[in-house]
């Protein structure tokens, strides 16, 4: 796949591995590493390894990249050892925070689409 990159964007740089990070998947689209200000024991961040500023940027062509962004989720959960658990009750209990900042309202840092999953044991940082 030809990938489109920011000479200035950070996680572009991270997606060609001319910055480090603490990878945790990789494939030839998506790139998920560990935010460098962890929130919670367990803080990844899934980036399409193209340039896209944010959800701003995307429309109906983006769907399937979305989609298998998302989808990624559920299965770190499980590689980061905070997915859902059910005991023999019925009581829950694990489960991660998703989120997708977009835009100054939201405190958006890095122009760069990422989702942040967040979980572990609590406690998390308060104001995520
Ligand atoms: P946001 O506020 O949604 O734009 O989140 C950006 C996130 O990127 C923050 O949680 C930062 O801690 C994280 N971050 C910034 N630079 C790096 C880096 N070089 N490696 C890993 N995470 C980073
Ligand atoms: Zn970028």
């Amino acid at each position: 796949m030809k990938e489109k990159h920011m000479d200035n964007c950070i996680f572009c740089k991270i997606a060609t591995g001319a910055i480090p990070s603490d990878k945790v998947f990789e494939n030839d689209e998506i790139l998920a590493f560990r935010d460098i200000h962890p929130a919670a024991p367990v803080h990844v961040l899934i980036i399409p390894k193209q340039h896209i500023a944010n959800l701003s940027e995307c429309d109906d062509s983006h769907a399937g990249l979305l989609g298998r962004m998302l989808a990624l989720v559920p299965k770190l959960a499980v590689q980061e050892a905070c997915d859902i658990q059910s005991d023999s009750e019925g009581n829950l209990s694990g489960g991660y925070k998703t989120l997708i900042n977009s835009g100054p309202d939201s405190r958006q840092e890095v122009y760069h689409l990422h989702v942040h999953m967040i979980g572990g044991s609590r406690p998390w940082r308060e104001n995520i």
